[in-house]
């Protein structure tokens, strides 16, 4: 199936490891032209010159911290200027920290609420005016599995990212008539720089191995593995397509079947 990906502009944020260069090598394997963003510069830029080399499209890489006002303008501002269109949004950020409800302060909130919340509302500013004046657009926030079952030790995550579900869904509905279709991903457990760093640090404290760690979490996923980077991508890359033209406003889980709700 061809995406109708060749010949777009995507930004994806937060894209110089894990998921968001995962999505981005992707949308660049299917054709689109990329800007992408992560706060350390020389990270990024060894990213995007990866990208290039493997895929030969154009890659734009702005160093930039999604929680910073000024980068996310800047951001959109530079994109706009090289490319002249941003037709679809990724809308990335690093995970907010973990804790427990008394663990954690109300400038842990504020501090949050600024990664994974306003990331996304000041990304959708940036971009949404500029799609609707080019007749359409597509926009994809990163979330996680937590919006549909909220999991342990994770306040922050468990109740901001409901509310980047509360934004997509409003503006799907708002901004379908402008041709621009905004959807979720939710991510189960899959296995990125981060989740290793993850398992060593349970493993080291618990005196067992990564794997060990691993499979305590595997044994939970019906597909009795974590997912890769690259299956996450794959529908991320679908949802924000041409080829997903009838799809607004969904959360779509890719976890493994982690999720045993029925809605
Ligand atoms: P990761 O730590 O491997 O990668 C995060 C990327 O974001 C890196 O490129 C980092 O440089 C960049 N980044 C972090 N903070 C940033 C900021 N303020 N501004 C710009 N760039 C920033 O993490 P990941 O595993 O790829 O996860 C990506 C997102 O998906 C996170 O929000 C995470 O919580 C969420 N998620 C991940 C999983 C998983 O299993 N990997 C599951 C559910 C949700």
């Amino acid at each position: 199936m061809d995406l109708g990906l060749k010949g777009k502009v995507a930004l994806v944020t937060a894209a110089s490891r894990g998921l968001g260069r995962a999505v981005a090598r992707q949308l660049a394997e299917e054709g689109a032209a990329l800007a992408i963003c992560a706060r350390q510069a020389d990270r990024l830029e060894a990213t995007g010159a990866a990208i290039r080399r493997a895929t030969g499209v154009d890659v734009l890489a702005v160093p930039a911290d999604v929680s910073v006002p000024e980068d996310v303008d800047r951001l959109a501002e530079t994109t706009l200027d090289r490319f002249g269109r941003i037709d679809i949004l990724i809308a990335n950020a690093g995970g907010p920290p973990p804790g427990r409800f008394l663990d954690l302060t109300p400038d842990d909130w504020e501090a949050a609420a600024r990664l994974t919340l306003m990331s996304a509302v000041r990304l959708c500013y940036g971009v949404v005016p500029l799609m609707r004046t080019r007749g359409g657009g597509s926009i994809v926030a990163m979330t996680s599995v937590s919006v549909k079952q909220p999991l342990p030790n994770l306040l922050l995550s468990n109740s901001l990212r409901l509310a980047v579900i509360g934004l997509v869904k409003s503006m799907a509905d708002e901004l379908a008539p402008d041709g621009i279709r905004v959807n979720a991903v939710c991510p189960g457990w899959t296995r990125t720089e981060r989740v290793e760093e993850l398992l060593q640090d349970r493993a080291a404290r618990s005196g067992t191995t990564p794997e060990e760690e691993a499979a305590k979490i595997t044994a939970a996923i019906p597909l009795g593995r974590m997912g890769t980077p690259e299956e996450l991508a794959r529908a991320v890359a679908f949802l924000a397509s041409p080829a997903a033209s009838y799809i607004t406003g969904v959360s779509l889980l890719v976890d493994g079947g982690m999720y045993r709700g029925t809605m």
